[in-house]
């Protein structure tokens, strides 16, 4: 196994976990298969319990693990399913030392950090790393990106672990990329590299060198500074990477391999053997492909997003991601319009009359509404409007886990008469409740008691377009995270005035994928499509949602789900051919 960890220098937020993933990328169109691990040094178990304010987004796996969002980012870039174990942080190493000691394990010992902890790192990481991949195969390269910034309190067991598993697995199978910033002070126009310079010092202070610096920047990093990050940072000037501000996300893998990075690692790590000679033909042309139709679409879809934590974009991140996908797919630029749904609100249209009537001018605005999940009453009643405006207007709509519940209680209320229907979420004492809590899923605490991960559902119809979307199968997988389901006891009545229920679970006892008849697009599932989605396969929820918001929906399913010709990009302008 090969070990690449890469870690972060001055400043968070520099595009750490981008630049692993584009590595991987590459790694993988070399023929290695790679996996990855992500380091979180803070004292929470998982990220089960998160605001979505404070993180952003709680990521779900196949395994119903609740991570950061950052695993969204490798399985999205490396195109792999990983599970919870890939998601290390400081809380879950100390939980597994503290059972051990519990239970004995030390033979009296103290227990301590060092050797424990950093012992149990270790550990967890070559055991993670050499877990068979989805296809059974174990990965040849493990890239273990490490949260934070050096020289964060937090992060120092987790530097001395790697310190010493450097010896552990030996130098030819562990490299270091170091991802830092230089700055470019705007009085004078001068990139600096003294912040990357201390940082350096610092990891090197700790014991570990880097092999790699990554530089980060508005500008591509000049050459005079290259030289001087190399001879202050001791690492050999082509080692030294410029990754500068990109137009589009996916120049970020062409950008690196043009910087002979694959053949450099490959050199470092010994990976000739295992890999096959770096074809930029196949490879390469993907990600410029990508690029080139986000840099250049023009026709515009415009979806409103109803949501609770509109605010914080970082909440919806897969939501965006699904959705950019999906419009990528059909050369369209994707505007999001946030909507914030408390917003909506009659209440609002007194207290705050602008807030009232900017939000309902973007709504309208939209060719294409979503409800994406969400916890909490606050601005249910919102999103309940949003949906009966999308509903009664044709507008195409989808609903998510959320959005598929209040879709029922909509529905509910206005074609079944049935005033006070609601979710027992938020009106635990209604006569009407359609949406309730699915009994075994509540021990009577918060963290990882939801129904979570990959679940079957089976469709029952074959004359919906949302089962043509998911290209005629039998049965979908796709991930969840809920507490609450619609009641079984109102399936029937909702059905007979043209509700549908698709998509069902296994047994048959829960709804999964709701149609409505008569309506272009309308649609809500339980599970979370957003989880699976890929820049070359959108979801197919998603992608129905773009499609039909943009007037192509009909054509594309009449074609066999297959876009127009006339889609396609022809020439790749940036294109350039590399091999390694
Ligand atoms: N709050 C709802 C439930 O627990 C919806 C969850 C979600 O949207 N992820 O079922």
């Amino acid at each position: 196994m090969k070990y690449i960890l890469v870690t972060g220098g001055v400043i968070s937020g520099l595009g750490k976990g981008v630049i692993a993933s584009s590595l991987g990328a590459l790694l993988k169109s070399c023929g290695l298969s790679v996996t990855s691990i992500k380091i979180d040094p803070y004292l929470n178990i998982d990220a089960g319990t998160f605001s979505p304010y404070e993180h952003g987004e709680v990521f779900v796996l196949d395994d119903g693990g609740e991570v950061d969002l950052d695993l969204g980012n490798y399985e999205r870039f490396l195109d792999v399913m990983l599970c919870r174990n890939n998601n290390i942080t400081t809380g879950k190493i100390y939980q597994d030392v503290v059972e051990k000691e519990r239970r004995g394990d030390y033979l009296g010992k103290t227990v301590q950090v060092v050797p424990h902890i950093t012992n149990a790192v270790q550990e967890w990481v070559e055991k993670v790393a050499m877990e068979p991949l989805h296809d059974n195969s174990v990965a040849d390269v493990c890239i273990i990106e490490l949260g934070g910034t050096i020289g964060d309190i937090e992060s120092m067991p987790f530097v001395e672990a790697f310190r010493q598993f450097q010896f552990r697995v030996c130098r030819e199978n562990f490299c270091v990329v170091h991802v830092s910033l230089i700055p470019m002070p705007g009085s004078t126009g001068e990139q600096k590299s003294k912040p990357t310079q201390n940082s350096v010092r610092e990891l090197r202070g700790l014991g570990l060198s880097p092999d790699f610096i990554f530089c980060r920047g508005n500008v591509p990093i000049q050459d005079h500074v290259k030289t001087k990050v190399s001879m202050f940072c001791h690492v050999s000037p082509d080692k030294v990477i410029s990754v500068h501000n990109c137009k589009s996300l996916y120049r970020i893998p062409p950008l690196i391999a043009e910087q002979n990075v694959v053949q450099l690692l490959k050199d470092r790590l010994g990976l000739g053997s295992l890999s096959q000679p770096f074809q930029t033909k196949s490879a390469l042309k993907i990600w410029y492909e990508l690029a080139e139709r986000q840099e250049n679409v023009r026709n515009e879809v415009h979806i409103g997003l109803v949501g609770k934590y509109v605010q914080m974009e970082d909440a919806y991140i897969s939501v965006v991601k699904a959705l950019t996908h999906a419009a990528l797919h059909c050369n369209l630029k994707l505007v999001i319009q946030w909507v914030d749904a408390e917003d909506l609100e009659i209440m609002k249209a007194d207290q705050d009359p602008v807030h009232y009537h900017d939000a309902w001018k973007k709504l309208c605005g939209c060719s294409g509404v979503l409800v994406p999940g969400g916890f909490g009453s606050r601005g249910t009643e919102g999103m309940i409007l949003a949906i009966n405006y999308a509903r009664k207007k044709n507008i195409p709509f989808l609903g998510v886990c959320l959005g598929l519940q209040l879709a029922v209680v909509e529905y509910s209320r206005n074609i079944l008469n049935l005033e006070d229907a609601n979710s027992s979420e938020f009106k635990s004492d209604t006569e009407n409740p359609v949406v309730i809590e699915m009994p075994e899923h509540n021990p009577g605490h918060l963290g990882g008691t939801m129904r979570l991960g990959k679940r079957t559902t089976v469709f029952k119809s074959e004359k919906s377009s949302i089962y043509k979307l998911y290209g005629c199968k039998e049965y979908i997988q796709e991930r969840h995270r809920h507490r609450y389901e619609i009641n079984p006891a109102y399936v029937k009545q909702l059905e007979k005035y043209g509700m549908k229920f698709v998509g069902h679970d296994v047994d048959g006892e829960r709804m999964e994928i709701m149609q409505l008849e008569e309506h272009p697009f309308f649609v809500g599932v339980q599970f979370h499509p957003e989880f699976l989605t890929r820049p070359h396969k959108p979801s197919p929820p998603y992608l129905g949602l773009i499609l039909a918001a943009s007037g192509k929906l009909t054509n594309y399913i009449s074609r066999g789900c297959r876009m127009s010709p006339s889609n396609s990009l022809g020439n790749l302008s940036s294109f350039k051919e590399l091999s390694v």
